[in-house]
């Protein structure tokens, strides 16, 4: 296979230029990171010079989207409007931060119910999306499909759908899958890959997937509990995570791992994919 964007999760901390840098060494050509710290509220201001020479990195080494990542720790979907208040303010700056970065793309996880119920939590995540997409909207905004743990939205394709069909300037939403999470919610990408594509295609619409995040699980199918594993350590194994890196309905896509490593541990994992991809 010829070409393939592949990276992983990496630490934003000491700025962009290094962020994109580390990347080349683990030899990664897409990079995913936390927009903002997940327990703190105050987000870094971006330097504009680390934001110049990032992008000009980023064409010298024809990297593919970087994807920012918001707080798992957001709930726009939760009772208290306090909650609500604080992820519309910490997105809607995210946003902002996000608009130097042409080509960025933002993920989010759309939130749980907390028992309000999933067409309560439905109607709460469109209205942020509604107050949060403006006409001057530079970023492609991901919705995140969940594993289900808890009461969180997003678990089932149907639920993406219904978010999307609520929001007003749909053109600018589009959904990363995460493959732990589509195995913990009991889609069976490891023995009905093309079922559970045909049935995202048929309930989503493939147009709308952008990214992957690629991870094994701990967990066996349908055990709704999020918990990522190695590549070739968890119940999907090695096997399944080629199939889709080489799907021919996924492989333009760019694919992020989240697996429990360190930078050392990332290379080792994107070195194996790419040996079996060659
Ligand atoms: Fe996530
Ligand atoms: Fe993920
Ligand atoms: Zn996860």
């Amino acid at each position: 296979m010829s070409h393939i964007y592949l990276g992983c999760h990496l630490s934003v901390s000491n700025g962009f230029q290094k962020m994109a840098e580390e990347a080349i060494s683990l030899g990664a050509n897409v990079f995913q990171f936390f927009s903002r710290n997940p327990r703190g509220s105050k987000a870094k201001a971006i330097d504009p010079d680390d934001a110049k020479r990032f992008n000009e990195l980023r064409k010298a080494h024809d990297f593919g989207p970087p994807l920012a990542h918001a707080p798992y720790t957001l709930n726009p979907a939760a009772k208290e409007e306090r909650i609500r208040d604080f992820a519309a303010m910490a997105m809607s700056d995210d946003l902002v931060r996000l608009s130097n970065f042409p080509g960025t793309m933002y993920n989010f996880h759309p939130g749980s119910h907390v028992g309000q119920g999933v067409d309560a939590g439905i109607e709460l995540i469109a209205a942020l999306l509604n107050q949060l997409i403006t006409a001057d909207n530079k970023t492609t905004i991901l919705l995140e499909g969940m594993g289900g743990k808890g009461s969180e939205i997003g678990s089932r394709f149907e639920e993406l759908r219904r978010i999307i069909d609520r929001t007003n300037h749909n053109e600018y939403i589009g959904v990363c899958l995460d493959t732990c999470h589509l195995y913990d919610a009991g889609y069976d990408i490891k023995s009905d890959l093309d079922g559970v594509l045909d049935e995202f295609d048929a309930v989503v619409g493939l147009s709308r997937l952008k990214a992957i995040h690629l991870n094994d699980s701990k967990n066996v199918r349908g055990s709704h509990k999020d918990r990522h594993e190695k590549i070739g350590q968890g119940e999907l194994g090695l096997e399944a995570i080629l199939n889709v890196m080489r799907h021919p309905k996924l492989r333009h896509l760019p694919f992020y791992l989240e697996t429990p490593n360190e930078p050392d541990g990332y290379k080792e994992e994107i070195a194996l994919l790419r040996a079996h991809l060659s």
